[in-house]
């Protein structure tokens, strides 16, 4: 009897839900239609491209820099253009090598009233060194790349915001001193010595009570020929995430870049989605290009060769009209 009432209650729910979740259904009579569609944004790689060279003429990024603190206020700036209200987390951290450094994080929100949001963020700061090349290793690097092409995307997709809202609030946070990680050829005791920035805010919160639905990290995303495996703590962490977005990238014909293939445990990246997944329990993912058949980035990664010479507008389209995309059709 029980049983009965519950499944001709279902039935109703049934009937009801259909009906709405076909709002283009014809009708026989002759009144208009309406058809509700999200249309999402073209994300402008020109725009992105620009956002990269803008942080590169800034020089090195490093944190104690002069090059930092002007990069720091100019991105809080744009951020502000586009219509977020911002927060910078201004913080001390210990580097391996004893060093202190002085952070920011840079947050902006957008529609911060909204408790529906979404979380997007990559680093700001550049390699301190050039640990991996022949020649001038201990100078600086532009980080076009492994830095500057995360936060140019984020930008763009930000700028997008201030023409259209999406139904979702975000938050877009510029993580400070990812890239502070050990030397080459130098040795150290420090455990967790990358990603200082997203610890720091991981333990100490600046929003009380933050829970976003997910977050999405991008992370050296603007080289020519980008591939972006499943990496291994995004998968372990937000499985569905992950499908969601890649399923999304090649459905927009970007199959190239978003590549099936799976990390293993042994392939491990740490990144800043790491800590957003430990230290503030939100299901995030790193897009980020690895070759998983040679088992490392590419050749450019902390030499000098990573400059504007390497980023290709048309990985900036693919990485930035997915991750559009899988914002604005959230409802
Ligand atoms: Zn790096």
């Amino acid at each position: 009897m029980g049983k009965r009432i519950t499944l001709f209650l279902l039935g109703l729910i049934l009937v009801a839900s259909c009906k709405d979740a076909n709002p283009d259904t014809p009708k026989t009579d002759d009144k208009p239609v309406k058809i509700v569609r999200v249309i999402t944004p073209q994300f402008n790689q020109d725009s992105a491209y620009q956002y990269i060279q803008n942080q590169v003429d800034f020089g090195p990024r490093v944190p104690n820099s002069k090059g930092h603190l002007a990069c720091a206020s100019w991105l809080n700036s744009k951020l502000q253009s586009f219509g977020a209200e911002t927060i910078i987390q201004k913080g001390e951290v210990t580097a391996f090598n004893g060093d202190k450094l002085n952070i920011q994080n840079i947050i902006g929100q957008f529609s911060p009233e909204k408790t529906q949001r979404i979380l997007l963020f990559a680093h700001w700061d550049t390699r301190p060194v050039a640990d991996k090349d022949i020649k001038d290793a201990d100078k600086p690097i532009d980080g076009a790349n492994d830095g500057g092409s995360g936060v140019g995307v984020l930008l763009e997709i930000a700028r997008q915001f201030s023409l259209k809202e999406p139904n979702y609030g975000v938050d877009i946070i510029f993580f400070d001193a990812e890239d502070y990680g050990t030397f080459r050829g130098r040795s150290s005791s420090m455990k967790d010595d990358w990603c200082l920035g997203s610890q720091y805010w991981g333990k100490n919160p600046p929003i009380p009570n933050y829970r976003p639905k997910y977050g999405i990290l991008l992370d050296m995303v603007g080289e020519k020929n980008a591939q972006f495996p499943k990496e291994y703590f995004s998968t372990y962490f937000a499985k569905n995430l992950v499908d969601k977005v890649w399923n999304t990238g090649r459905r927009l014909g970007y199959s190239n870049y978003f590549i099936s293939t799976e990390l293993g445990y042994n392939q491990q990246i740490t990144d800043d989605h790491r800590y957003v997944n430990i230290l503030a329990n939100i299901p995030s993912i790193d897009i980020i290009s690895y070759d998983p058949n040679q088992n490392k980035f590419g050749d450019y990664h902390h030499t000098h060769a990573d400059n504007m010479d390497i980023i290709d507008k048309n990985s900036l389209k693919a990485v930035g009209q997915t991750v559009i995309e899988v914002i604005y059709q959230e409802k």
